[in-house]
């Protein structure tokens, strides 16, 4: 897949690209980017394109602002969407400070520090596979999202075509133009709640597709005259958006937590790298459950979980092993939800795992069982625990586990959590309606 320089040059050449983003991902896990014209193209692929640092959010101060997209040619794309105007491309960049150095808080960057350990561990990949589900809500005149799902069965404004499921196919249609490999796409449990699984790839080619398919998904619902939206809980009392994480560690023979001869079919890597992820439940849950709404989808009833525990059949727990074997032998973590950084997410649980197995972890017995019909004292005696509640009890959770604050390093771990603490202090001094029809009269 890698392009170089002059194959990059010879196809906006002949395909006539107008303009191109350059794009990078912030602490927060936004995308960003910066449009230039085609004319800019030579000083783009030389690495001597400059931007200032200190606008975006959990960077650095201003006095040390100027910092340099080196683009990745890897992720060279050309937007189909935006033909009218000229072709737009896109390249993906790393972010380097002036003296040739990876900045410390690029978060693609640091998953390719951890990438790093992981080979010296002796393995070739971290192979991910995302399961992003999101709502499509109604827009009104002036192309606002409005509070109305668009497929809400009992809404007696339910259109005779479902408007969600042609907008879900040009979705496909146009991740696949961009070479998406789509292996599902399908209606959620939930009214308005869609699913689209892409084939998995190695850590950073799997969090590049994920910021575009989120870019491709709201682009094209809008096209409907719909906004698609990946926040987590965004009706109370039905199903919540989950990113579920299949992983799986690769070496030079092939998928690394695969073995034959075990009973369940695992290998020992698997087993600790599974410890390792349980171990570190609590500690990477502010990462990959970043913001104070992803809370109100963690609770009982709406198969996201609630409990730190495993299990090869249930889908109840936090870890899930599915059932396929040999190449597909995976690990699934179920609480990962869409709001999270990607690449922060798979630097944490990738070190949580590498830890479990630099560390011989082993993982508590499976839990095949119902778990929230389990009493408290069964669950403390299988070894069960509570994922964090809240965002504030997250972070605290992270602050006492060095192994993830390592999987950030100094300088995003200490952005990320002020920029947190932020978010869970504003939240707490609001009123909601829910406490105002409580109370208000009660008391
Ligand atoms: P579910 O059973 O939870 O609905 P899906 O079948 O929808 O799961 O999703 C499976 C995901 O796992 C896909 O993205 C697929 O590419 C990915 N996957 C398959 N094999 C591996 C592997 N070895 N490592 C990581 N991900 C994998
Ligand atoms: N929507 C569920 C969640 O919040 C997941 C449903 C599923 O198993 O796909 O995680
Ligand atoms: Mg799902
Ligand atoms: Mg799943």
């Amino acid at each position: 897949k890698t392009t170089s320089v002059e194959e990059i040059k010879t196809i906006a050449n002949e395909e006539n690209v107008r303009f191109l983003r350059l794009m990078f991902t912030d602490i927060l896990g936004r995308i960003k980017n910066v449009e230039v014209p085609i004319s800019q193209l030579d000083k783009v692929l030389s690495n001597k394109m400059m931007f200032d640092g200190s606008s975006i959010e959990g960077f650095v101060r201003i006095e040390e602002s100027d910092m340099y997209l080196y683009p990745d040619l890897s992720t060279w794309m050309i937007f189909p969407w935006e033909s009218e105007r000229g072709k737009v491309a896109r390249l993906i960049c790393d972010i380097y400070t002036p003296d040739g150095k990876p900045f410390a808080g690029d978060p693609r960057g640091n998953l390719k520090r951890v990438l790093k350990e992981m080979k010296a561990m002796g393995f070739t990949d971290f192979n991910i596979g995302p399961e992003p589900e999101f709502f499509l809500f109604k827009m009104d005149d002036t192309g606002r999202p409005t509070k109305q799902l668009n497929d809400s069965g009992g809404y007696f404004d339910f259109a005779p075509m479902d408007l969600g499921e042609n907008c879900r196919r040009d979705i496909v249609l146009e991740l696949e133009n961009l070479g998406f490999e789509v292996e599902a796409s399908h209606h959620e449990c939930a009214p308005g709640q869609h699913e689209i699984d892409f084939k998995y790839a190695d850590a950073i080619e799997a969090c590049d597709n994920i910021q575009t398919f989120e870019l491709v998904v709201k682009t094209i619902a809008r096209k409907h005259g719909l906004h698609a939206t990946f926040m987590p809980k965004p009706i109370y009392g039905i199903a919540g958006s989950g990113m579920h994480i299949n992983m799986s560690l690769f070496n030079a023979e092939g998928n690394a937590f695969y073995d034959e001869t075990d009973s369940m079919g695992l290998s020992e890597t698997a087993y600790y790298f599974l410890g390792g992820l349980l171990e570190h439940a609590r500690g990477y849950t502010a990462i990959c459950n970043p913001i104070v709404n992803s809370y109100k989808r963690l609770v009982p009833g709406y198969e996201a979980p609630v409990y730190v525990a495993w299990s090869g059949k249930n889908r109840s727990p936090l870890v899930r092993v599915p059932s396929a074997r040999g190449a597909s032998t995976r690990l699934e973590l179920r609480s990962v939800d869409p709001t999270a950084n990607p690449y922060l997410a798979m630097a944490a649980l990738l070190q949580a795992g590498l830890d479990g197995v630099k560390n011989r972890i082993t993982p508590p017995p499976a839990v095949d069982r119902n778990i929230y019909v389990m009493s408290e004292d069964e669950r403390s005696e299988a070894q069960i625990t509570d994922l964090p509640s809240t965002l504030h009890n997250a972070i605290k959770a992270m602050r006492k586990d060095d192994v993830i604050k390592d999987a950030l390093g100094t300088h995003i771990y200490t952005n990320f959590v002020e920029a947190k603490r932020m978010e869970w202090a504003a939240f707490r001094q609001q009123v909601s309606e829910w406490e105002l029809e409580q109370y208000l009269e009660m008391y």
